[in-house]
């Protein structure tokens, strides 16, 4: 497994490697260039922003054997069993592990003790916090009176539980949560120096996802290179994580922006492909009216920290202050009733639907015009017309009045125009897919067709370019014949099948991602997730709630969820669906390969398959 990889390797080495946190780094570099030290003190900082990293740091710094030093030289020995974790004098507590206060006596005890190796004894105590009274009780004495070759570190994500003594007796360092753009652009170094091809947006994803923390940066990236077969796309990005990118944000506000109804619609019924947490969505647009608000009311307010300054200057320009109203309040109420309508994606649309019907200045008289300015989208190919948005549209019209009839029909959503010629190209070609009587009328077969226009090695040379418009897909139907091999699945008929059915919980985003890379059992009540170390470690109560509601929702109330770290073994929805896509893509690049229409060209053309670009049709599974 390559998890934890680029967390571990990319873990600080020296101070001017640590990103983010200048205001602490400058403090400390400046006591211990002075040799001015204090004999205790406390980091505090929510998860991953490097509290201990800094203690470990900080504890070269005092052991150096070129004497007390900012720059610790990384090679004498006792920098180097520092870093392997191997010091003697360097004692690591977990708080949140040992509480006894027997472990505190005797780590009371021990430290009247000179130290063995180094000049300090540091004891480097994560998640102060949780220790019992008692063991504080113990503890004070000590840290009052500290003997000379002593110096405690204590890192804590929740200083208001430290009892006012201990916080009066150290020296306080508030490490702030990595923003967005920290992330990315330390991401942006790590993926470079790795040589990992990426896409900017994706790293804005990974960014956002990673939620203030570098350790899960580093932990989610790690995921998305070996999800992404060492590239990483924003497409595959936003898959795994069930978000979409800030792209998408855009086409979504640009339909908003332009009232343009039909192509809202494509975008809605787009993303929802990727199953995404529209919750999270909602967020984002709020986010983004909150910027543009603040770009109006304050000029050049905005800053880049989510990438996208550029289009919040933009929409600042070109959307009414009242319009930025409307749509922020919109997806606040959004937000709200995504918890109570039966079906998310409607929730979603019907905020959406409502920010396009009752802009300001709308005419009030006429039924929304959201069927306008579809033209081009509606000349387009598409592929399942998704009838749901429209009677959603007629239903909450704002009074119409009785004579007016409404407009005909908006025109159905129009899946995304199959923009990359060589897509629709191979799509035309393929006689026995379903849906080609379709494709051909928008895309005749030419002479012309553009194969011999984009060389092959294109692809060796940028994979993630290539990779990159995954939206638009060649649709190749996979060859029946070979379906049946795909579904290994002599599993007995209506009963749930953890691996196979896991789908069907509906369990998206981050908890989904999570919960689809365990294996689960069940005794009784009591279900019980077998996570692997790199996704178990990620899991919070917020994603477990999740997971436990969609149990609850399939086998009944009385369900209740255990997690557990440990190899979870072949049978998780994850590697089943991975088994699944690559039997997939072979069937459908074996079916490319045979195919008549194919060969001809390959051999007038002297062409060549881009095999990389052929895609299966993903037909329903998601
Ligand atoms: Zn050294």
């Amino acid at each position: 497994m390559s998890y934890q990889v680029l967390a571990r390797k990319w873990r600080p080495r020296t101070f001017e490697d640590m990103v983010g946190q200048e205001h602490v780094l400058q403090a400390l570099i400046h006591a211990l260039e002075s040799q001015r030290l204090h004999h205790a003190y406390l980091f505090t900082g929510t998860r991953g922003v490097g509290k201990t990293t800094i203690g470990r740091l900080l504890a070269r710094c005092l052991n150096c054997e070129t004497g007390v030093t900012p720059n610790p030289c990384g090679e004498c020995s006792s920098c180097q069993e520092i870093q392997e974790g191997r010091f003697v004098d360097l004692i690591e507590i977990d708080a949140a592990s040992r509480t006894g206060v027997d472990d505190m006596r005797e780590l009371t005890d021990n430290v009247q003790y000179a130290p063995t190796r180094g000049r300090y004894k540091v004891y480097l105590i994560d998640e102060v916090h949780m220790l019992t009274n008692q063991s504080f009780n113990a503890f004070l004495k000590t840290l009052e009176e500290p003997p000379e070759h002593v110096k405690f570190l204590l890192a804590t994500t929740d200083p208001q539980k430290l009892p006012v003594t201990v916080l009066s007796r150290c020296l306080q360092f508030n490490l702030k949560r990595m923003t967005p753009e920290h992330i990315a652009g330390h991401l942006r170094h790590v993926l470079g120096a790795e040589e990992i091809p990426f896409e900017e947006p994706a790293l804005w994803l990974l960014a956002r996802a990673a939620d203030g923390s570098m350790r899960d940066a580093l932990s989610l990236t790690d995921q998305a290179i070996a999800f992404g077969n060492q590239k990483l796309s924003a497409s595959d990005v936003s898959n795994m994580l069930g978000t979409i990118d800030q792209r998408d944000i855009e086409r979504i506000v640009n339909a908003l922006v332009e009232g343009d109804g039909p192509a809202l619609l494509a975008e809605i019924s787009r993303i929802s492909d990727f199953a995404p947490d529209y919750s999270v969505i909602l967020a984002d647009l709020l986010s983004l009216f909150h910027r543009v608000t603040m770009e109006q009311v304050v000029p050049g307010s905005a800053d880049n920290a989510l990438g996208d300054a550029e289009q919040v200057q933009a929409l600042a320009r070109k959307l009414s202050a009242e319009d930025a109203q409307l749509f922020y309040q919109s997806a606040l109420i959004g937000r709200k009733d995504l918890t109570i309508t039966p079906d998310a994606r409607m929730g979603f649309e019907m905020t959406l639907l409502r920010m396009l019907a009752f802009r300001p200045g709308a005419d009030r008289r006429e039924p929304p015009a959201i069927s306008s300015g579809g033209q081009s989208a509606a000349s387009e190919p598409r592929d399942e017309p998704d009838p749901a948005p429209t009677p959603q549209v007629e239903q909450k019209q704002p009074e119409p009045e009785p004579e007016s009839t409404p407009e005909p029909e908006p025109e159905m959503p129009a899946a995304p125009p199959v923009a990359d010629e060589d897509a629709s190209w191979l799509a035309s070609l393929d006689a026995q897919a379903e849906a080609a009587g379709e494709y051909e009328e928008s895309y005749p077969l030419s002479d012309e067709a553009p194969v011999t226009e984009e060389p092959a090695t294109a692809v060796a040379a940028e994979p993630v370019e290539q990779a990159a418009p995954a939206p638009e897909p060649a649709f190749v139907e996979p060859d029946p014949a070979i379906e049946p091999a795909v579904e290994q699945a002599p599993e007995p008929e209506g009963e749930f099948v953890w691996h196979r059915d896991f789908r069907s919980l509906g369990i998206v985003g981050m908890p989904g991602n999570l919960a689809s890379h365990g294996a689960m059992s069940r005794d009784g009540d009591v279900i019980t997730l077998t996570i692997d170390e790199g996704h178990a470690r990620l899991l919070n109560s917020r994603h477990e709630e999740k997971i436990l509601a969609a149990l609850r929702n399939c086998f009944g109330d009385s369900i209740q969820l255990r997690t557990e770290q440990g190899n979870p073994g072949p049978d998780t929805p994850a590697a089943y669906e991975e088994r699944q896509r690559k039997a997939r893509q072979e069937a459908a690049e074996a079916s490319i390969r045979r195919d008549p229409v194919v060969k001809s060209i390959v051999e007038r053309f002297e062409a060549r398959v881009v095999e990389d670009s052929i895609r299966p049709a993903e037909t329903s599974r998601r």
